[in-house]
Formats: structure tokens, C-alpha cells, sequence
């Protein structure tokens, strides 16, 4: 078979341990994989390295296109941003699938429900842009990019995912009663795209009832697809119902790439001891074998694990300290292990997921008519509602556009009696005056009266109709 090669990041904590686990068994199934090791995390964030991946790491991975990766550590007081995330950004890995299935042996509240579940998360958009600025000493901001090419290349995985392992249904879970322009945009992506799955069963699902479901009845999922904050939260919850962290491995995936990687951290209070689980990391590896084709040696990692779990041999995290496996005695007993099923929950087969170059065949769908309407101006003042309005209402007499009303933290404050608990960050909304679209020209004025005021503006947006349908949402209390 031809040999196929792979980027090998063993990472920080206890990452060499659980990567040395996983590639004993890669070779012990005779797997075709050379793989070239490589740094990232601690070590390069002290080399100075702003990004915590050094460029060999990053022209190692162009050339392979496969990572298997250790947890990295994201330290504090030095590097910029986690590698993680430079990793998953850089090389566009769209979406995330979390497995967790029941282990014969692992005892849970839930043992003997047979839970089953894949979680999708949609992998580089939404809060985890990290595009955030303090509005004001006291006021901070994170932007929630959601789009429609995102969701669709998350969703279509899922959807794929579930046909490539025999599912029945997929779940959307998402806060679009609260959000109805970003997870809204997530959830309609995803009616559009279930018309294409026929044979798979399509639900929306609340992100905080999805929450209170899988606690109560986890059984009823077998594929949830959902923006990146609420996976990232949801795939822990999923993860602590087969046993914790120390069973759920990962695939982040993109066009042509993957990285395979526990969704646990590097555990530093654990490193070098050799009693931390490595059957995350080994999982995630048996994810890298489907992904490469090979199911048969994929099967027989899993199913050895599952055997040697059922067999009563687990480490720490779930016999305890006392008869607790040492990792590497852990590793042996499932290498001894190999070519042999459990009896109860074997190993679910499936084939490679088909998703192929969608980045380049999604073209974004753009409106073929926009209109501004008017502004939201945010500005900072230390003061009464009563008084900016009065301030605004009077400089904007001849402009284009009128003050229409004044939010504060999402609540109409102006005009009008509030309750709210105003701070210092205004959203001014100033709508068209005479039934005309608004110029730029004529939003420069009013910015340029604002300022002359001795108004601080933060920043501005613009209220715009697309293809008829207004693009911005009211304010709570707002006619
Ligand atoms: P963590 O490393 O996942 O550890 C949290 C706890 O989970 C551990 O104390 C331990 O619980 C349990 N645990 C995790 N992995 C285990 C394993 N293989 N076997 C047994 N138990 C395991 O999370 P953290 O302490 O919040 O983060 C530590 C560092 O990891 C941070 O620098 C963080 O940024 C980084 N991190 C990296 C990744 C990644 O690379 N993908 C992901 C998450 C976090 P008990 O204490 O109960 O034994």
C-alpha cells in the first residue's frame, strides 16, 4: 500500500504521552502512515514565536495536508492567540465532529442507554473570530460572525456524516429565537440544505432545550450541527455522558485537510506521571484512519479499546487511583487486544465522509438590491438618556435622517420612561427623514455633528434593506 504521510504534533502535558499511545497502535495495525514531527504550543511560544506554530510546522502540514496533534497549551502572559486556533484558522478546517458512544465498562449514569451521538461544530466563525473591542472602560464587545458559506460547509458535513455511518437524523441546534439574524442564518442554511437528504430525518432544536434533552435523554440524537460556542459547549456536555474527556476525540476538517486531536487540554497537572487516558487520542487516530479509507484497521483499533475497557483494564480517570492502569500499561493490554470485538458496543463502522473542495464550489448568495435606511450610531456619554436624546434630537434637525430612538445594553431607553440600569455605550438609531435612501455623504454630516457636539462615537452601523427585507433588528421595546 502506498505510503501516506502525516504531520505528528506531540504538544504540551500530556500530550507525548497520549501521542506515543496512539502512534504504537497506528503501527501495531500496520497502518501506511510516515509521519514527520513537528512543534507547536509552549516550546514556540518561548522561542518568541507569536503564533505558537513555527513555519516548519506550518510547511509540514501544507505538504501533508494530515495532522495528528497533541493537546497545546495556551499560555498566559506571553503568546497572542491559542495555536489551536491558528491552526484550525489557518488552514481552514470548517467543521469539527465529536463521536462519543457508550463503552462496555465505563459506568455513567447513562450506562446501558446505548448513547450514540456526533457533534458538528461549525469550527472558525462566530464568537471565536475573536474580533473584540472595549467600547469603553466599562463596555466590552465580541462579534458574532455568522455566514451563510460557513454554516452550509458545517451542515453539509453533518449531513454527509450521518449517510456515511447508515443515520437516520440530524438535529440543528441553535439560538435563533433570540439571535434571528446570525444563528437564524445557521438555521435556515440548514432547512435549505436538509431538502438535499431526503432519507435523513431534519430537526431544530433550541440550543438550551438541546442542552436539557441530552441530560435527559441522549438517546434520541445521533447527529447534532450547530455554530462554534455552542459546540464547543454541548460536545463537553456529550462527552461526560460516555465517561468524560478522556474518551472524546476529534477531526477538525476542511477542504482536503484534517487534524485529528483529543478535545481534551494538555492536563499539565498530569504530565510525565503516565496515568492519564489516552483512548481520546486513540480515538481521534481511528478518526484519521476513516478519514484516510481504512476502515478495517480503524475498526480494530476501536473495538480493541472497547474489549479492553469491557474487560475491566481502564486507567485512572474511571478505576481510580488505586487500580488504575498506568497509560502505557493501558496501551499494551489494547495492542494485546487487537483483532478481538467486545461483546457489548462494538465498534459502529462507517466509510470516509464525501466531502470534497466545497469551499470553491459555494458561491455567496448576494442580494441584487440594497437601500440604507438610516444609522445606529454608538456613542459614549456618562450621563441621562433624556439628556442625549435632547442633544441629538436638536443637532440632526436638518440632516437626512432623524433620531428615531435610543437603546442602552439592547433596551429602548429614549424617547420614554426606563427601568434599565444604563451605562456609558448609547446605540443611537437615526432613520431616513423624507423616504430617500441615504447617501454616505449625508452619514458623514451627522457624524461630523456629532463629533462637533463633543460626542464620542465608538462606531457606527448601517440600518440597510436587502432585496426589500430590512437587515438589522429593533431594539427590546422599540415600536
Ligand atoms: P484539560 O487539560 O482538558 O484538563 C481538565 C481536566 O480534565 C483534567 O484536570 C482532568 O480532570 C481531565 N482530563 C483531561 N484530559 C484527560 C485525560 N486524557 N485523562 C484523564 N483525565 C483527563 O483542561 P484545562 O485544564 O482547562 O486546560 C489545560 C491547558 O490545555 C490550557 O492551556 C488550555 O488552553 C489547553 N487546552 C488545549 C486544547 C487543545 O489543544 N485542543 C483543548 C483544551 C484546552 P481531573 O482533574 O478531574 O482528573
Amino acid at each position: 500500500m502506498k505510503t501516506i504521510h502525516a504531520t505528528l504534533i506531540p504538544g504540551d502535558g500530556i500530550g507525548p504521552e497520549v501521542i506515543a499511545a496512539t502512534h504504537r497502535l497506528l503501527v501495531a495495525v500496520g497502518a501506511p502512515i510516515e509521519f514527520e514531527g513537528c512543534q507547536a504550543g509552549a516550546s514556540v511560544f518561548k522561542q518568541g514565536i507569536a503564533s505558537g506554530v513555527t513555519p516548519e510546522t506550518i510547511a509540514s502540514i501544507k505538504r501533508t495536508r494530515l495532522v495528528l496533534k497533541g493537546p497545546l497549551e495556551t499560555p498566559v502572559g506571553f503568546g497572542e492567540k491559542s495555536a489551536n486556533v491558528t491552526l484550525r484558522k489557518l488552514f481552514e478546517t470548517y467543521a469539527n465532529i465529536r463521536p462519543v458512544r457508550e463503552f462496555a465498562g465505563v459506568a455513567t449514569p447513562y450506562s446501558g442507554r446505548g448513547v450514540d451521538l456526533v457533534v458538528v461544530r461549525e469550527n472558525v466563525e462566530d464568537l471565536y473570530a475573536g474580533i473584540e473591542h472595549m467600547q469603553t472602560p466599562e463596555v466590552a464587545q465580541c462579534l458574532k460572525i455568522i455566514t451563510r458559506k460557513g454554516s452550509e460547509k458545517a451542515i453539509r458535513t453533518a449531513f454527509e456524516l450521518a449517510r456515511a455511518e447508515g443515520r437516520k437524523s440530524v438535529h440543528c441546534a441553535t439560538k435563533a429565537n433570540i439571535m434571528k439574524f446570525t444563528e437564524g442564518m445557521f438555521k435556515r442554511v440548514f432547512e435549505e440544505v436538509s431538502k438535499e437528504y431526503p432519507d435523513i430525518a431534519a430537526h431544530h432544536v433550541i440550543v438550551d432545550n438541546c442542552a436539557h434533552q441530552l441530560v435527559k435523554k441522549p438517546e434520541q440524537f445521533e447527529v447534532i450541527v450547530t455554530t462554534n460556542m455552542n459546540g464547543d459547549i454541548l460536545s463537553d456536555l456529550t462527552s461526560a455522558l460516555v465517561g468524560g474527556l478522556g474518551f472524546a476525540p476529534s477531526a477538525n476538517v476542511g477542504d482536503g485537510i484534517a487534524i485529528f486531536e483529543a478535545v481534551h487540554g494538555s492536563a499539565p497537572k498530569y504530565a510525565g506521571k503516565n496515568v492519564i487516558n489516552p483512548s481520546a487520542a486513540i480515538l481521534s487516530g481511528v478518526m484519521m484512519l476513516r478519514y484516510l479509507g481504512l476502515e478495517a484497521e480503524a475498526l480494530k483499533i476501536e473495538n480493541a479499546l472497547r474489549k479492553t475497557l469491557e474487560d475491566g483494564i481502564a486507567p485512572r480517570d474511571v478505576a481510580g487511583e488505586i487500580a488504575g492502569a498506568a497509560t502505557s500499561d493501558f496501551t499494551d493490554a489494547v495492542i494485546a487486544r487487537l483483532g478481538q470485538t467486545p461483546k457489548n458496543f462494538p465498534a459502529r463502522p462507517s466509510r470516509r465522509v464525501a466531502m470534497e473542495n466545497v469551499s470553491a464550489r459555494l458561491r455567496p448568495t448576494l442580494p441584487t438590491e440594497t437601500k440604507v435606511e438610516g444609522v445606529d450610531v454608538f456613542i459614549r456619554f456618562d450621563g441621562k438618556a433624556s439628556d442625549l436624546g435632547a442633544t441629538l434630537e436638536s443637532l440632526s434637525e436638518d440632516c437626512a435622517v432623524r433620531l428615531k430612538m435610543i437603546s442602552n445594553r439592547g433596551t429602548k431607553v429614549y424617547p420614554g420612561d426606563t427601568q434599565a440600569d444604563c451605562v456609558d455605550h448609547w446605540r443611537c438609531r437615526f432613520i431616513n427623514r423624507n423616504g430617500h435612501e441615504i447617501a454616505d455623504r449625508q452619514l458623514y454630516e451627522l457624524l461630523r455633528k456629532i463629533t462637533d457636539a463633543g460626542l464620542g462615537w465608538m462606531h457606527i452601523e448601517k440600518l440597510q434593506y436587502l432585496d426589500g427585507k430590512p437587515g438589522w433588528t429593533k431594539a427590546q421595546g422599540e415600536e
